[in-house]
């Protein structure tokens, strides 16, 4: 006996909704031209670049992690720690509230507080590393950069962060330029 099969879900006219997160894919729609087979490494964008060594960066502290960790078991946990671990090659001085230069913008003296990562540069990291992740064949859902707690990590870096150097990322806020477009080709004559 025929049962009426086709009621089922045939009938959402939408063919392709899927449910992305509210992660915005920030900069994978950069330009790309249609090129021609060339696909030499210079040509890729000083920000492909980045993101090809910032994937690189994350896979060697995957690799050299203790317990070992594979890149699927990652977590956004594991994300923060990694996060932290980068702030021994900081360059940005962040004084603690003990320090008395503490909310100076430009102290007058130098001070033991520690240096850390800027946010701005935590920050574009993430972005990369989110990016770099998909494009190497994580899913979306699974990424552990788009993860909330490192969401909320680097909001938190960035508030005390703001505090600790005395200005405010809201009023300072600087947009980057665009890339400026590359070399023109060669054949210009
Ligand atoms: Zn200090």
């Amino acid at each position: 006996m025929d049962s009426n099969q086709e009621v089922d879900s045939s009938n959402t006219d939408s063919t392709s909704i899927t449910i992305t997160p509210t992660t915005p894919t920030t900069t994978t729609i950069m330009t790309s031209p249609p090129s021609s087979s060339s696909s030499s490494p210079s040509t890729l964008s000083r920000y492909e670049n980045q993101k090809r060594r910032d994937w690189n960066t994350f896979g060697q502290y995957l690799r050299n992690h203790r317990p070992p960790l594979s890149l699927s078991r990652c977590s956004g946990a594991h994300v923060l720690e990694f996060l932290r671990y980068l702030d021994q090659f900081g360059k940005t001085k962040v004084h603690t509230q003990l320090c008395p230069f503490f909310g100076h913008p430009n102290p007058p003296a130098p001070c033991p507080c520690p240096l850390r990562q800027a946010w701005g540069s935590l920050d574009a990291l993430i972005g990369r590393l989110r990016a770099a992740y998909e494009e190497n064949g994580g899913k979306p859902e699974a990424n552990p950069f788009g993860a909330r707690a490192v969401r909320l990590y680097l909001r938190e870096v960035r508030d005390s962060q703001a505090k600790a150097r005395g200005i405010s990322y809201e009023k300072k806020k600087r947009k980057r330029p665009p890339q400026p477009p590359s070399l023109p080709p060669p054949s210009s004559s």
